[in-house]
């Protein structure tokens, strides 16, 4: 299944260019806050499945283009990132300031970004008003977490993992705490959907890429990962409880690089989904921290 939120947080499952809305025989309240709806649902997914896929024989088709989808996990427990998690990637920061972890992931572990970075398909990517600053994209892979668990062990990881979706991990370049300088809204977008893992390419057969205004800019396989996606999820789950919903982002090949006002970005990944996102500059974002 492709699980989307749109519009006023309705859920929604993708087929083709429809959408059928699943929110109801989900048991979701599209109007509850925190709007977790979609969290409950990947939490409840067996229990659920079944009058799912009844409800898809015969419930009425929406042309998604007269839809807005909405990032599709919107108040995840947490979002987990690994850092330098490419080889290549790695080069091209060491040649940029010459102070990155020679480390990678494999002995530098992962960091966390907020979940109200999140952003989705039909949202801008808002810059700061930082002048001076570069802000950088980072292609990357969500990895969406089903079942969740604590130590949990290479060999299990796989049976834990729901889906997988795009995103994008934007940064402003510098020395500040790296966590503040990926933690602006919409600084995080993923989507468009879900691609639950019995749909998608094996996790070893996943490839990505990212083009600007029709250029592109990063591409790689999932098999130069340095952290493979097993043990992103071993490492993540040794450290902490990984929950339904949670979302781990795969770490960016070589190709970063800055994004300014005006730029559409494209992201695909192959058998999980694509999506186009426009850069805006904004007014807001501005601190003295930024100000070196
Ligand atoms: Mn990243």
């Amino acid at each position: 299944m492709k699980l989307a939120s749109f519009d006023d947080r309705r859920i929604g499952v993708v087929e083709g260019d429809t959408i059928v809305d699943v929110t109801a025989v989900a048991g979701v309240d599209s109007a509850a806050w925190p709007p977790t709806g979609m969290v409950e649902l990947i939490a409840n997914i067996e229990r659920l499945k079944p009058a799912i896929l009844a409800h898809l024989d015969t419930a009425p088709r929406i042309p998604l283009e007269a839809v807005r989808l909405r990032t599709p996990i919107e108040w995840p427990n947490k979002v987990i990132a690994y850092p330098s998690n490419f080889h290549a990637h790695i080069e091209e920061m060491k040649s940029r300031n010459g102070a990155v972890s020679t480390f990678g992931a494999a002995g530098q572990g992962f960091f966390l970004k907020p979940s109200s970075s999140l952003s989705g398909p039909g949202d801008p990517i808002v810059l700061p008003a930082v002048p001076g600053r570069e802000i950088h994209h980072e292609c990357e892979l969500a990895i969406v977490i089903g079942r969740g668990g604590r130590d949990i062990s290479r060999e299990d990881a796989l049976d834990h993992i729901f889906g997988y979706s795009c995103l994008v991990d934007v940064v402003i370049r510098g020395k500040e705490e790296r966590v503040m300088r990926k933690a602006f809204d919409s600084f995080c977008p993923v989507g468009p959907w879900i691609t639950t893992v019995d749909e998608a390419p094996a996790h070893d057969a996943i490839e990505m890429q990212l083009s600007i205004n029709g250029e592109l800019r990063q591409h790689a396989a999932m098999t130069q990962l340095i952290v493979d996606i097993p043990e992103m999820i071993a490492m993540a789950s040794s450290v902490t409880t990984l929950e339904p919903g949670d979302i781990i982002a795969s770490g960016t090949p070589a190709g970063v690089g800055p994004i300014a006002d005006g730029d559409r970005l494209h992201i695909a990944i192959p058998g999980v989904g694509e999506m186009n996102l426009d850069v805006r500059q904004g007014d807001g974002g501005w601190h003295k921290v930024w100000d070196k």
